[in-house]
This record gives structure tokens, sequence and C-alpha cells, in this order.
């Protein structure tokens, strides 16, 4: 899980949003359908970039037809009502897969099993000194303190992140780049320069499971 740096908003496009937002604060009905299609487009613009073209949650790769804008304050909670329209909050991009990420979250809210968002790590913040992502595929804890393993966990349980979708795709990362590595038999001066490559942050798009990358593979080129 990425922190989530949100490029801004058009300020036309600001502006209508927080006109949508007052109305709902003062009383109206949020409407059925939060948003057209067209302005969905428009701020899914800024947050693939944003995002480096990863799901915010499982980091598999996103494109503007294969994902979602997920408000990590569901609309349905009462949180989530004063923040349907608040980009820099509220909105963010999952991919579209319903057995993890935004869409399984929505589920289970459904189900009437409502979010602790004090339990949930928001990726718009840096939860990267929490999470270790192993070589097995699975995001654990990285931290000692018992409050901070315990969102650690309900966050892996409520998105599903150790689902077997999101554990195949690190699994297939790592292997990937261990094939590259083999079937290119680098050296370790190669091996390096390889991932000092893959893992530089200031491209427009990162590697899906960018996260995994840099937790197997970092140890490459530290220092
Ligand atoms: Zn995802």
């Amino acid at each position: 899980m990425r922190q989530i740096v949100k490029l801004p908003l058009e300020p036309v496009l600001q502006n209508m949003l927080e006109e949508k937002q007052a109305k709902i604060n003062n009383g109206a009905k949020p409407p059925k359908k939060w948003l057209r299609s067209k302005f969905k487009n428009q701020i899914k613009d800024k947050l693939l970039p944003s995002q480096k073209y990863l799901c915010c949650y499982c980091e598999d790769r996103i494109k503007i037809n294969d994902c979602h804008i997920e408000h990590f304050f569901e609309q349905s909670d009462l949180d989530g009502k004063e923040l349907v329209y608040d980009y820099q909050t509220n909105l963010i991009l999952s991919c579209n897969k319903n057995t993890c990420c935004g869409h399984y979250k929505a589920e289970a809210n459904h189900n009437r099993v409502s979010v602790d968002y004090d339990s949930l790590l928001n990726p718009t913040n840096d939860n990267s000194k929490l999470l270790n992502y192993n070589n097995v595929g699975e995001i654990e804890a990285s931290t000692k303190i018992e409050s901070e393993i315990k969102k650690v966990d309900y966050t892996i349980q409520r998105l599903n992140l150790n689902g077997q979708n999101p554990v195949n795709g690190r699994l297939g990362a790592i292997k990937s780049i261990n094939n590259q590595i083999i079937d290119e038999a680098m050296s370790l001066e190669e091996q390096q320069k390889f991932i000092a490559i893959l893992l530089k942050e200031d491209q427009p798009e990162l590697r899906p499971y960018f996260s995994t990358i840099k937790d197997i593979f970092g140890f490459l080129i530290a220092n």
C-alpha cells in the first residue's frame, strides 16, 4: 500500500464537487448516482498518475476503464456522507476485483458489517513502516506495537489483501523478476542496476505490486 499524494483537480471540477458537497451538508439527499461518468473520468485522469497506475490497496495495475473511484469512507456511512465529494480526503482508485480491495470492502458493508475506520489503514497516509511484504506473497505487520498490529490485521482482513488473488499477483511479480535475473544470468552488479531502475519512484508508472518488489529485492540496493 503505497502512500498516495494526489495531483490537484482542475479548479472548475473542484468547485463543482464542493458545491455538491455543500448541498448534502445542508440536508439534501445524496443522489443515487453520485457523479456522471464524464466527471468521474476527469477525477480518474488525476488519480491514475497520482497512484502510478496501481490499485490503492493491492497495487495491481489499473487502467482508466478498469478501475473505480473508491470512497475510503463509504457513502452509506454517516462519515461517508460528509465526504462523498471530498477529493483530497476520500477519493482513491481501486481495482475492480470482487475478491479484494474496494468492491470487497463495500460488499461487506452492504451486509451491514460497517467499517471500523479507526482501524483501517488509509492509503493517503504513509503506512510503509507498518507493513512488510514477505516472500510467500503475503502482507504482515512489521511493527511490534500491539495497536498497530491490530490495524494491519484488520486492514488485511477487511480488504482481503492476503486472499488468493493478490497473493498470486505478488508471487507472480517476484517470480518474473527472479526469472529475468536467471535468464539473463545477471551479475550482482547487473541485478543491482536492474532493481534500482525498477524501484525508481519518480517514473510515471510503477511496476504492479511495487511494495512487494521493494521489500523482497530492495536489499540489493541498500546503501
Ligand atoms: Zn486492488
